[in-house]
């Protein structure tokens, strides 16, 4: 809305100097009220007037178009004004009580001023071709204005409509994707009947680095794990926070062999790179189970049985990777 404050008053002090051109100066002094309301209106907006600041906006604009259109006629296109107020109305950040009863002034304002008999000072316009020119720029002013407004809002919808959609999707704490996210990936390369293979992991006595050093210290912690994880990775790879300390990563048209690759690479970032805040290092590892597509007969059930193998991890001692029913990979070979 500032800026809207801040582009009507451009507008004014564009048309007062187009009048000053014109040599019609009873009409420059309505431009110059406007500008000052919307002044007015932009210190009110400041200290967080809303309501305020546009009814301050919206009284002096109405009633110095109706000054215009009376003085001029309506056929010199002030009345095209109505139209950028009620839309400046709608999309303003006010209550729907504020904006009905607010347009329902404008409505009634512009059928007032407009049925009314018109004064035609002489000392306004001397003669048809003012009125004629100012309908053209007051046509011109709008068009640009509204034009101007609604790229603006475009822009604005279109950031908000970003950070949505960026926000159901990712996790807030690590800003990798979430739990929706990633499973709606597998589920995608499912249904493209695509081979792929899933890695589960899970920081090992997480609770203990809460417990010892607080849950500040653990959340960084598990931003440290995603960025690790996410460089070891390769671009084709998706990786997601499916649980509190729990990550999974897809593997498209990957072997289990490839993703025993990427595991390994994980594992060695993470010894080569512990977690270091001020005077503490934190060492964490992962135990990690792996499923391929082709061993089950649901994304469900790939799920299930990659969380069953990192189970037997943690069973077998944690910091080991399950591969198969037969394959658990220690450490020393990870
Ligand atoms: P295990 O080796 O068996 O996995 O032990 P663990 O301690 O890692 O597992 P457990 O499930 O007992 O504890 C998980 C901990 O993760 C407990 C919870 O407080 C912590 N946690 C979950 N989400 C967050 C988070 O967003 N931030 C922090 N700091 N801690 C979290
Ligand atoms: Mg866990
Ligand atoms: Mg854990």
């Amino acid at each position: 809305m500032a800026q809207i404050f801040w582009i009507a008053s451009l507008g004014h002090v564009v048309f007062a100097g187009i009048l000053v051109a014109m040599q019609i100066p009873a009409m420059i002094v309505l431009s110059v009220v406007c500008i000052l309301a919307n002044l007015v209106a932009l210190v009110l907006h400041r200290r967080l007037q809303l309501k305020q600041a546009m009814t301050v906006k919206m009284a002096v604009t109405l009633l110095m178009l109706s000054i215009g259109i009376w003085w001029v006629g309506p056929d010199a296109g002030f009345e095209y004004y109505f139209f950028l107020l009620l839309c400046e109305i709608l999309i303003s950040d006010l209550s729907v009580r504020y904006k009905v009863g607010m347009s329902v002034a404008i409505g009634s304002v512009a059928l007032m001023a407009i049925m009314l008999p018109s004064y035609g000072i002489p000392w306004v316009t001397r003669d048809a071709s003012v009125s004629r020119a100012l309908q053209v720029i007051n046509l011109m002013m709008v068009f640009l204005v509204l034009g101007g407004i609604m790229w603006r809002l475009h822009a604005i919808t279109e950031r908000c409509e970003h950070h949505f959609r960026r926000d159901a999707t990712h996790d807030y704490l690590t800003k990798v994707p979430n739990r929706r996210a990633i499973f709606h990936e597998a589920d995608m390369l499912w249904h493209q009947q695509r081979h792929f293979t899933l890695l589960l992991l899970d920081a090992d006595h997480f609770k203990q680095v809460n417990d010892t050093y607080g849950h500040t210290v653990g959340d960084e912690v598990l931003r440290h794990l995603a960025y690790i994880v996410r460089g070891a990775l390769r671009e084709e790879d998706r990786l997601g926070r499916v649980g509190g300390e729990e990550f999974l990563i897809v593997f498209p048209d990957s072997t289990r062999d490839e993703a025993l690759t990427v595991a390994s690479r994980i594992r060695r970032c993470l010894e080569e790179q512990p977690c270091c805040l001020e005077t503490l290092t934190l060492p964490v590892t992962f135990s990690m189970g792996l499923a391929a597509s082709d061993e089950v007969a649901s994304v469900q059930e790939l799920i299930a049985l990659a969380d069953r193998r990192l189970y037997r991890a943690k069973s077998a001692g944690r910091d080991q990777l399950v591969m198969s029913d037969l394959e658990i990979v220690g450490p020393a070979t990870l």
